[in-house]
């Protein structure tokens, strides 16, 4: 297949790239660095069956030549506010990213008769009610929240991806993504896992937002990675979560971090960086996966923290 891919510097579509050409595809990978870096792509340079773009999503877009599958990634992620590069200071940028930017993929996806991939989030569901969150939970979302920029930019690129499939007939499918972590992640994006890494590496002790109380379950890239290659082969057009279903509180993660780099400083609690509604627990339901992909995660927490340090060290110079 010849496939596009936006967001493609970035932390996963800059892994997923790697994937698909390793699968033996062409790969075109569009991104305007707002997030990204062309440092997550160097390592693609001359190989001919990749072309990079370089395109803001919220405007039109033109790909030469044929199109076969169109995977939709670009989107700032993280939460926190005390970074640039949190989508929090870019909120017009990310909703722009999910409402135009998803319009523009799917009129791309459509021109070329193309599949089309979405990419959600678990921030779909908000601070939730159910606990795990199935596919079929609804959610529990303030409209007007701190993180309603990105929450609703989703909810829309869900219901406009579900319209372009029900009205155009379009072979649409969507992933909603839980906290994933690995090497390329930004370092100053201000997302838990590099915080954390970081922090123990330096010798700092960790800053532990609220009590530490709230729950996530982190999934190790290269995992996700391969179920999303699932779900782009299958013909499953409604939502499935793909995660890792180890649940564990903030506090127990930093413990575990404290642990694996033989960092002394312990922990220190940051009561009011908490985002106002930063979910209380998350855990993926992953049943669907399994049972229409026959996906699940095979690494665990410890493995793929270990995984990680390297890249951390590596860009840290130490
Ligand atoms: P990231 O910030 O590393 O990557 C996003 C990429 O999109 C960046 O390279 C950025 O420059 C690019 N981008 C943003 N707006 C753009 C635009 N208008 N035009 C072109 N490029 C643009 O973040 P990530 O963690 O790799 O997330 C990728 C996708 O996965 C996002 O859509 C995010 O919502 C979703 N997701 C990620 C996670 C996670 O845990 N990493 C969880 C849920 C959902
Ligand atoms: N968090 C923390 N310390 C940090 C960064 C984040 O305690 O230095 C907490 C944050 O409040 C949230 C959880 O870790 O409860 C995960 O935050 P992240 O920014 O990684 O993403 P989220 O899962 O909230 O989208």
């Amino acid at each position: 297949m010849r496939i596009l891919v936006t967001g493609a510097a970035g932390f996963l579509g800059s892994h997923l790239c790697d994937y698909l050409l390793q699968q033996g595809h062409e790969v075109i990978g569009m991104d305007n660095f707002i997030t990204g870096s062309p440092d997550n792509l160097a390592h693609l340079a001359g190989n001919p069956r990749f072309l990079f773009i370089r395109h803001d999503v919220s405007n039109f877009i033109f790909v030469p030549g044929k199109v076969d599958a169109v995977l939709h990634f670009a989107s700032p992620a993280s939460p926190n506010p005390n970074s640039p590069y949190g989508y929090t200071n870019l909120p017009i940028q990310t909703m722009k990213a999910g409402a135009l930017g998803t319009h523009n993929t799917l009129g791309v996806a459509r021109a070329h008769n193309a599949r089309y991939l979405l990419a959600s989030t678990s921030e779909i569901y908000g601070d939730p009610l159910e606990h795990p969150q199935k596919e079929s939970y609804w959610g529990h979302v303030d409209p007007i929240g701190v993180r309603s920029v990105y929450d609703e930019a989703k909810r829309f690129a869900e219901a406009l991806t579900m319209a372009y499939h029900r009205y155009h007939g379009l072979d649409t499918r969507i992933v909603r993504i839980f906290n994933t972590y690995g090497p390329r992640m930004r370092l100053d994006d201000g997302r838990v896992v590099p915080n954390f890494i970081q922090q123990a590496l330096r010798g700092e002790p960790l800053t532990v937002y609220g009590d530490g109380t709230q729950t996530r379950s982190f999934c190790y890239v290269d995992d996700l990675i391969e179920g999303i290659y699932r779900l782009l082969l299958s013909d499953e057009h409604y939502p499935v979560n793909l995660g890792n279903p180890q649940e564990i509180t903030i506090l127990e993660f930093a413990e575990v971090i404290n642990r694996l780099t033989g960092n002394k400083a312990g922990i220190v609690f940051k009561p009011g960086s908490r985002l106002g509604d930063d979910p209380q627990r998350r855990q993926p339901d992953i049943t669907r996966a399994r049972q229409i992909l026959g996906w699940e995660p095979k690494t665990s927490l410890e493995e793929g923290i270990r995984l990680t340090i390297p890249y951390f060290r590596q860009k840290m110079g130490l």
